[in-house]
């Protein structure tokens, strides 16, 4: 038999949980192909990006525990207790006994994920499939020549495939200036650390107060000064060579992030809330999904329930107005959340948050936020041009403050620095002023709330605002552009009939009309519901999947984490398994929902 091949482009989690799923099916999967290729651009296979010890520092913790992360063959916790202590002070795993709630260094979580991509590669093999793996091999290009014939182009070679996973994940651009201390993004993190045990003798500025701005604030401040436990809590105490070190965290709105929970499912389920039938039936004449009915037929009762449980009588009130809308929530919650000062405010957050880990009390209205969010994600397709625009401007900063929580360990290092003295964060919009000159600092503005502007000059400024977004001119397989497979993602408005009303504010770049009809690119590439690329003349080319989230930011736009890895994985290889197979029609969501609805997982 021809042997069909499979290539995969990436060999982070959402290859590995692919992965895992065509071994789980491999019966049925061997008849469509018997080849698996993993093109992996770093030398390490089976890492990923924020794992991966060459891109991440000893003192980055990830923000999941062993009982969230999705099971490959041994959950995280007790791979961790089969390993020798010697290795595990290595990957700063220090705290014991090991436990399935708490949070690990991400180190030590990359090991993980690589020891299981190794059991994995075994099995496929003893399942029947030819299995190769290329290290150091980044894929430049994709080039198709038949349907069966597509052909993956690295540095030397080119290799052929009848089947190809994109599964490329983050993708951080490198604009960096060390001359002026200017770092475009954290990673890989070794670059800011200071070299050869000196110190940073003076404030540092970072922008944003994201998990990753609170990696950088961690690796810096370890390297600095030194971290006790007393009776009071964590402490740090400044090395005495360093006593000007500081750094400054800039964030638009001058929040930090909410803090880890305890949820009464780990795990998210697209339809937990509503049935496959309900969310369908929201539709309006014009087949619109639209984030208003979402919220009054499906969120409203969810939320209603969680603040029950939760025991707040305040927002159950509120949320028996109908008048009472998304807006009006994400506007009253994220008040409560606004403190003068945002690391007093972290502090009285972290009692009720220690109670809720420590004392398994879910806190129901995140967790709940969560899963719902996370069903009209999967849906996005059916979403107006208006609320892709109103998700992305007020929903996905909010979720991203709220869900994207920060674990109590790293909480408790933040405000060990804070009480020290050592960060600080002031609230304001940054605008990175651009100087023709060389100059040895970055100089920024920072626009405040009552409209005043200040400047500020640092000697080290790294951006860790967290855009790795990519459109189609930024797209890396540029042949697949040119040849007219791969166009950007859109959004039909439901309302809006003229385009010179959205121009001026939208950018003439972004709207476009045809047919009588005003369309906005909703930023990414367009892929149909089991994410095949669509082309420009709207047909998908049914042998090429894009799972990166970088490139699918527009049409599925809060896939984040290791369980949106997991979802993307399963809808791909289920889809395989149960759509029709080799038609250039795209899968609409009524389909693939069933997919949803059939697998126990998603
Ligand atoms: C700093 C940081 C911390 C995070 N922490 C957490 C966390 O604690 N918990 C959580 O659930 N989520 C976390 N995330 C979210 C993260 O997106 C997912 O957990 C997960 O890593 C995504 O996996 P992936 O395989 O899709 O992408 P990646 O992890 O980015 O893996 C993609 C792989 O593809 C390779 N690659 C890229 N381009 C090419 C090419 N052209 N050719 C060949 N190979 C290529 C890369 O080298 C990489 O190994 C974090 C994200 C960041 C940025």
């Amino acid at each position: 038999m021809k042997k069909l091949g499979l290539a995969i482009i990436g060999s982070g989690a959402t290859s590995i949980y692919c992965l895992k799923h065509i071994l789980d099916n491999s019966a049925v999967l061997k008849k469509q192909f018997n080849r698996i290729s993993i093109f992996e651009r770093s030398k390490r296979m089976g890492y990923g990006m924020p794992y991966n010890p060459d891109t991440t520092d000893l003192f980055n913790l990830s923000n999941i525990s062993s009982e969230e992360i999705p099971l490959l063959f041994q959950t995280f916790a007790d791979w961790l207790r089969n390993q020798n202590r010697q290795d595990l002070k290595k990957w700063h795993v220090t705290e014991f006994p090991i436990e399935d709630s708490e949070v690990y260094s991400r180190i030590a979580l990359g090991e993980y994920f690589h020891q299981q991509f190794l059991v994995l590669m075994d099995k496929l093999q003893t399942a029947g499939f030819a299995v190769e793996e290329y290290t150091n091999h980044e894929i430049l290009d994709i080039e198709i020549n038949d349907k069966n014939n597509i052909k993956l182009i690295a540095k030397n070679a080119s290799f052929k495939a009848s089947k190809v996973i994109i599964a490329t994940g983050h993708n951080w651009q490198h604009n960096d200036k060390p001359a002026s201390g200017y770092y475009d993004t954290p990673w890989p993190i070794k670059k800011i650390i200071p070299k050869n045990d000196a110190f940073y003798n003076f404030e540092i500025g970072v922008l944003g107060a994201s998990l990753s701005a609170f990696d950088v604030v961690s690796s810096l401040a370890h390297r600095h000064g030194k971290f006790t436990q007393s009776k009071k809590g964590l402490e740090f105490q400044l090395n005495k060579e360093a006593k000007n070190f500081k750094i400054t965290l800039h964030a638009a709105q001058g929040w930090l992030p909410h803090l880890q929970y305890e949820q009464e499912e780990p795990f998210r389920e697209i339809y937990r809330h509503a049935t496959r039938e309900k969310i369908l039936s929201l539709r309006n004449e014009n087949g619109f999904l639209k984030i208003d009915s979402f919220f009054h037929s499906v969120c409203r009762s969810a939320l209603q329930r969680a603040f029950e449980k939760d025991g707040n009588k305040e927002m159950l009130e509120l949320l028996t107005d109908t008048k009472f809308g998304f807006k009006d929530f994400i506007e009253i919650m994220a008040k409560n959340h606004e403190y003068l000062d945002s690391f007093e405010g972290m502090k009285k957050e972290l009692v009720q948050a220690k109670d809720s880990v420590e004392n398994n009390k879910p806190i129901h209205w995140m967790e709940t936020l969560d899963d719902l969010m996370y069903c009209l994600n999967f849906h996005a397709e059916m979403m107006p041009a208006e609320d892709h625009l109103f998700f992305k401007k007020d929903v996905k900063p909010f979720l991203m403050s709220v869900i994207a929580a920060l674990p109590l360990s790293s909480a408790k290092i933040l405000l060990a620095l804070y009480d020290a003295e050592v960060v600080n964060l002031i609230a304001g919009r940054v605008r990175i002023i651009e100087d023709t000159n060389i100059k040895e600092t970055t100089d920024i503005e920072i626009s405040k709330a009552d409209n005043k502007t200040i400047k500020k000059s640092y000697q080290l400024f790294i951006n860790c605002s967290g855009n790795d977004n990519i459109n189609v001119d930024t797209f890396p397989f540029q042949s697949l552009v040119k040849s007219g497979f791969v166009k950007e993602a859109s959004a039909k408005f439901e309302t809006v009939k003229k385009l010179t009303d959205l121009e001026s504010t939208l950018g003439k770049d972004t709207v476009w009309k045809k047919n009588n009809e005003v369309f906005l690119n909703i930023g990414g590439i367009a892929v149909d519901s089991a994410y095949h690329i669509i082309g420009v003349n709207g047909k998908t080319c049914s042998n090429i999947h894009d799972l990166s989230f970088t490139h699918t930011h527009g049409f599925r736009p809060y896939s984040y984490g290791l369980q949106a890895c997991l979802a993307t994985s399963l809808i791909v290889v289920d889809s395989w398994l149960i759509l029709e197979k080799n038609t250039n029609k795209p899968k609409t969501i009524e389909e693939v929902s069933k997919i949803y609805d059939k697998d126990d997982d998603l």
